[in-house]
């Protein structure tokens, strides 16, 4: 018999086994899709030689992780390719704020109060940016103090505002307000709920302090790393293994479920007592996603300098318009000028296209489950920043939020989080626990971003359900 199975090889899932097995246990992961990786998969989605990350692109959360930055991972491959600058927000006016990787020089690029607020509310906290993650992404345990509690209290004051509250409150530029809004939309809350703040510094914090780095040769490398270190310590992988009950997985003393709670219902089926069971029916998803990617004869044209510097982009204007457009999504609505996440890796790493050509990364939030085709409406976002984009393309390809689920079960109605990250959410999640990762069922865990804490690549949910597994049932 073995010690564990994992089911799902999403980064949470292969730090939950590399976890089991860093502990001289056996394990085995189970993988529904024909390749690894779940949120950190690549596939030539345009064309043979053209290499687009599926899921998740930007890795300050790999870099930023208390768990993985132990691990050797750049001696099974990875290599992170940084950006000249984190990210950048065109206006209308053909300019752009940028975030530089330092915040003196973010602070030199923003006008002159807003300058010195930067430095005011950044500068502290981007000093211990490592300490501050370490803390962000420590254990979750209301019996034990956290890590750096100080640091985290003086942070919690800012990051449990509303984005737009604090943008307005902190900033007098509306160029910085929108800058900021654009950061804090990544958490596809509205922006005037609590908490939405804490997005926006975390992310920035992360630029500052890791930078926010893409892997070369695309996300692929980051699973290709962890399954390669996994292996090492012994661990096996099996892909085209989907599981459809817990009934029908070979026999293990734990095992590790990193899906999220609907599909963790169905799996279980009968045997999940009725109190949990409904808990788990409580559990709320978040806002789809519609996914574009597309191969380009040449870079995008954008009007401002600082757009062509930067890895990511926040294409949707104003915070105005930007929180507009996300309170759309959140409340069932489709937006004519969606808020736009968009990533140019290929202008720093020519490895994902053929010679002088470029890879795009794009998507937009739509209501959960929304069959809307958002292509148009994107591409007229790009355009509104980069005239001529449209002579740029070679092909796109789009997915909406059942496209993207049939890729990956987890991305339940196209939310990419495994759960809305709300302040209801944020930290009890999946149900209000002194221990999220550890389910009713003998020996069954939790161990996907559905549990603390939340979205992100960083496998600290599926490391800390591996540390439940082997103190309850592993010892
Ligand atoms: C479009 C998009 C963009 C994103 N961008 C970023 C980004 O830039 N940076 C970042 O840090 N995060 C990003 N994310 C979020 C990130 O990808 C996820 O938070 C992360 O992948 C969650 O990891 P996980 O292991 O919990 O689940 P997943 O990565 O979703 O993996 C779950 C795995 O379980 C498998 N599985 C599910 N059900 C079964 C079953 N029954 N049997 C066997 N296997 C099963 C799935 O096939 C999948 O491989 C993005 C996500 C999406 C979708």
């Amino acid at each position: 018999m073995l010690d564990a199975i994992v089911i799902g090889s999403g980064p949470n899932g292969l730090a939950a086994a590399i976890t089991i097995a860093q502990a001289g246990r056996s394990v085995r992961v189970l993988e529904a899709q024909e390749s690894i990786g779940g949120g950190t998969r690549s596939l030539a989605l345009t064309g043979p030689r053209f290499i687009h990350d599926l899921c998740s692109t930007v890795h300050v959360l790999v870099a930023a992780s208390p768990f993985l930055r132990t691990l050797p991972l750049q001696e099974h491959g990875l290599e992170f390719v940084h950006p000249d600058a984190p990210f950048a927000h065109p206006l209308d006016d053909g300019t752009a704020v940028v975030v530089e990787r330092s915040v003196e020089a973010t602070a030199d690029g923003l006008s002159g109060k807003d300058g010195r607020a930067w430095r005011r509310l950044l500068g502290p906290f981007a000093a211990r940016g490592g300490d501050l993650m370490d803390a962000l992404l420590g254990p979750f345990d209301p019996r034990h103090p956290p890590r750096h509690p100080l640091l985290l209290a003086r942070f919690g004051m800012h990051a449990i505002r509303s984005a737009a509250g604090l943008a307005r409150s902190a900033f007098e530029d509306e160029r910085t307000r929108a800058m900021f809004a654009g950061v804090a939309a990544h958490s596809m809350v509205p922006l005037d709920r609590a908490a939405t703040a804490g997005f926006g510094l975390a992310l920035t914090l992360g630029a500052h302090a890791f930078g926010w780095p893409v892997a070369r040769g695309g996300s692929q490398r980051v699973a290709d790393a962890l399954a390669s270190c996994l292996r090492s310590l012994g661990g096996e992988i099996v892909a085209g293994h989907r599981v459809d009950s817990l009934d029908d997985v070979p026999p293990a003393r734990a095992v590790l479920c990193d899906v999220t709670p609907r599909q963790l219902l169905r799996i279980a089926g009968g045997r999940v007592p009725s109190s949990y069971r409904r808990r788990l029916e409580r559990y709320r998803y978040g806002p789809g996603v519609f996914k574009m990617d597309w191969a380009l004869r040449e870079p995008v044209p954008w009007t401002a300098e600082g757009c062509r510097r930067a890895g990511t982009i926040h294409l949707g204007g104003t915070l105005a318009e930007i929180a507009d457009s996300e309170h759309a999504a959140w409340h069932g609505r489709v937006h004519d000028r969606p808020y736009v996440l968009l990533v140019q890796p290929s202008r720093w790493d020519s490895s994902r296209a053929p010679a002088g050509m470029h890879t795009l990364w794009a998507y937009c939030h739509v209501p959960h489950g929304a069959d809307v085709d958002m292509s148009a409406r994107i591409e007229a976002q790009i355009e509104r920043f980069a005239p001529g984009f449209h002579d740029c393309v070679v092909a796109r390809h789009g997915m909406g939020p059942a496209a993207m689920e049939r890729r990956n079960a987890n991305i339940v109605g196209g939310d990419i989080g495994g759960g809305a990250s709300d302040l209801g959410q944020l930290f009890t999640r999946p149900v209000v626990s002194l221990n999220p990762y550890a389910t009713p069922l003998d020996g069954v865990y939790l161990c996907s971003s559905s549990t603390p804490p939340g979205v992100g690549v960083h496998g600290m949910c599926g490391h800390y359900a591996a540390r439940a597994a082997l103190k309850r049932t592993l010892r």
